[in-house]
């Protein structure tokens, strides 16, 4: 199993397979610049394949999400599904898109054994999103939503982050929203991870915000604590129920002593954490012929050596060189 020294066991294996996106969301990318990894270092279809089985056939790992980037513009994506939902034990699977495309996919990526998609919308303002995301597609992203909740994929979960000034009080017209849709809705507290390094701490909006604003409009009771287990989203019965909301309050009220996950680069290299300044690089092993026994092993160093914490509270708190989309959020 993927153990630390802090006890933790990494079951949830975070796997990005481009770092290329057709958005280009403020808090992520830049408008232009961004260097794209080089095609020969970018894991094929069939070494993220065989990673993923030495995952959960050898490394204790029962859940497997893709992301990016925008994993939707992986052209190998659903073959990647369906392979992966081939494997004894079937790991749970699910996709972090920004729904761009997802009207004509989802009901492959479904049959292809897809369980879920978390699909990223901070506003349903034309003009906002367009200012956010640098591009004209909202209504892209409302037929992707409506496209998978048609096909199944099962609860839909709608990710959000709210910018001061720009959004930050969207957020009950999103609930409201979100319950009338039948989407369950998210919001993400700002990290720091966006390529121009521009996060403050002052210039985030925080859960506390979020559920002050919130309050405004609904009635939230906290679902006690043993219903979040390793989450990291806080959630809320929104009005007595059945609707709940959840805050990932990554950076006020971090959930690092109960992570559980691994993450591979769409390069192959392992993170054990968003916050992670090192790497362990499994494509030169994959490419010398390494044994799965080998990549294993190293992958299980890899995470063994896991801070406590993301050291986002640390004054020399350093942020990662790659930003959000070449991690894989
Ligand atoms: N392109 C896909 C998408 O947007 O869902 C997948 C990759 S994206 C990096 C994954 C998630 O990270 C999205 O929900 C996005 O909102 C979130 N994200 C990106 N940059 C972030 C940041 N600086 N702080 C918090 N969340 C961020
Ligand atoms: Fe693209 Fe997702 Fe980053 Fe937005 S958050 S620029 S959709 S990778």
């Amino acid at each position: 199993m993927l153990v630390d020294t802090h006890g933790r066991v990494a079951t949830d294996l975070r796997v990005s397979l481009t770092d290329k996106c057709n958005l280009r969301c403020t808090y992520c990318m830049p408008e232009e610049g961004l260097k794209w990894l080089a095609k020969p270092d970018l894991l094929s279809d069939d070494e993220v394949v065989r990673l993923v089985r030495i995952a959960v056939t050898r490394l204790g790992v029962r859940d497997v999400r893709f992301t990016g980037g925008e994993p939707l513009l992986r052209p190998g994506l659903v073959g990647i599904v369906q392979r992966c939902a081939a494997l004894t034990p079937r790991p749970r699977m699910s996709l972090t898109t920004n729904g761009i495309g997802l009207g004509r996919t989802a009901g492959a990526l479904k049959a292809a054994g897809l369980d879920r998609v978390n699909v990223s919308l901070d506003t349903l303002r034309r003009d906002v999103f367009t200012t956010l995301t640098r591009r004209d597609r909202l209504q892209d992203v409302l037929d992707g939503l409506a496209a998978a909740r048609e096909a199944g994929l099962t609860p839909v979960k709608v990710n959000t982050v709210l910018m001061p000034g720009l959004n930050d009080d969207e957020a009950p017209e999103l609930l409201a929203w979100a319950v009338e849709n039948g989407y369950e809705l998210r919001f993400i507290e700002q990290m720091p991870l966006d390529a121009q390094h521009g996060w403050t701490r002052d210039g985030m909006i925080t859960a506390q915000d979020i559920l002050r604003s919130l309050g405004t409009r609904f009635g939230l009771t906290a679902e006690s604590g043993e219903q979040r287990g390793s989450a990291p989203a806080e959630r809320w019965i929104v009005d007595g129920g059945p609707h709940r909301v959840g805050v990932i309050a990554s950076v006020t009220r971090p959930f690092c002593s109960a992570c559980d996950r691994t993450r591979l680069t769409a390069d192959g290299q392992i993170r054990d954490c968003l916050f992670a300044r090192e790497e362990t690089d499994l494509r030169t092993a994959l490419r010398a012929d390494a044994s799965d026994e080998t990549i294993a092993a190293r992958w299980k160093r890899a995470m063994w050596g896991k801070k406590a914490g993301s050291g986002l509270d640390d004054p020399l708190f350093l942020q990662p060189d790659r930003p959000m989309s070449a991690i894989g959020g």
